[in-house]
């Protein structure tokens, strides 16, 4: 059997053509689609991230604004900045990159940021309306992956799907978003008892576990769809894909499966809302 490679590299990769023309477009009706990051402190992966974020938008055009604070800034100082950027109409979304240190009250931070700019669905108005099937942009990993599932055409209506992890940015967000598609959809976490058995059933696996090759290979059933969003060092995700293709129906890849996919929907949410913008 050969199992069908989602290929979130050359998805993302396309996309970013597309996106690019409708930023020329906009640019040309006088309205520059703009990303505001904010990096707080100097963690060297965070720094990273939010690099990558900005050269993203360089290459398809947008313009990205980097707000750099002090770690030791307070949680009012950064929900004033936040205020700031909401108020600003020139800027369509805005990054608060996770995490924040500690002392500051992160929840507070992200339910600051104006829900018409929430392009990373981290917001919990964002995410309540998600889950109810209204308007919102999705969090930009899971929402990612449903852009990847569509992308193959791959019907998860009345799939068993098990999501392993539920942490809010990724694994609570795509359970509902593959229930919102008609999945039957089961959450596994730290605390979940039998969790072998309950992978074994899946028609669709969604590893979010953050430990390498957590999920064995001879758990996943025949022709089960696996996503795997983890990500480490040494290019592995959170299932043991070696060999996933003889049994599976389709996989990611990792790398080039989710990863591509994530930052590709935070600068196409912000083309999204730029696009809304002009119309108000
Ligand atoms: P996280 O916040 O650390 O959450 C991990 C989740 O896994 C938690 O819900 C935790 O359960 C659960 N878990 C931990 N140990 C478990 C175990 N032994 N059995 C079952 N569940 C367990 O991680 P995250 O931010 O969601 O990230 C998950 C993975 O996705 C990581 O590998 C990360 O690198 C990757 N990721 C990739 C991207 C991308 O752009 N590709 C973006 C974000 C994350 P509890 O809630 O009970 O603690």
């Amino acid at each position: 059997m050969s199992a069908i490679l989602l290929d979130g590299k050359k998805l993302a990769s396309d996309s970013e053509v597309d996106i690019k023309k409708q930023v020329q477009n906009l640019i040309g009706k006088g309205v520059f689609p703009t990303l505001a990051t904010i990096l707080v402190g100097n963690d060297p992966a965070s720094e990273t991230y939010v690099k990558m974020k900005r050269n993203t938008c360089a290459r398809v055009g947008m313009k990205s604004i980097a707000v750099e604070l002090e770690d030791n800034i307070t949680t009012e100082e950064l929900i004033n900045q936040i205020d700031i950027l909401n108020r600003d109409k020139n800027i369509h979304g805005i990054l608060l990159q996770h995490p924040v240190p500690s002392h500051i009250d992160e929840r507070a931070c992200f339910d600051k940021i104006s829900l018409e700019k929430d392009v990373d669905g981290v917001t919990c108005l964002g995410f309540g309306n998600m889950a109810m099937g209204l308007d919102a942009y999705g969090s930009c990993t899971p929402a990612g992956i449903i852009r990847l599932i569509d992308s193959y055409n791959l019907d998860v209506e009345g799939l068993n799907a098990v999501v392993v992890g539920r942490s809010p940015i990724l694994g609570k967000p795509m359970a509902m978003m593959l229930l919102n598609k008609n999945a039957t959809v089961t959450i596994c976490h730290s605390r979940t008892r039998n969790i072998e058995s309950i992978i074994s059933e899946a028609d669709l696996i969604v590893g979010a576990v953050g430990i390498p090759k957590f999920i064995q290979k001879n758990w996943i059933k025949n022709d089960c769809i696996v996503i795997d969003a983890g990500y480490h060092p040494d290019k592995c995700g959170d299932i043991d894909l070696d060999g996933v293709e003889e049994i599976a129906s389709a996989f990611t890849p990792v790398p080039g499966g989710v990863g591509p996919m994530t930052i590709n929907t935070l600068i196409l949410q912000t083309l999204q809302s730029a696009i809304k913008a002009t119309k108000v």
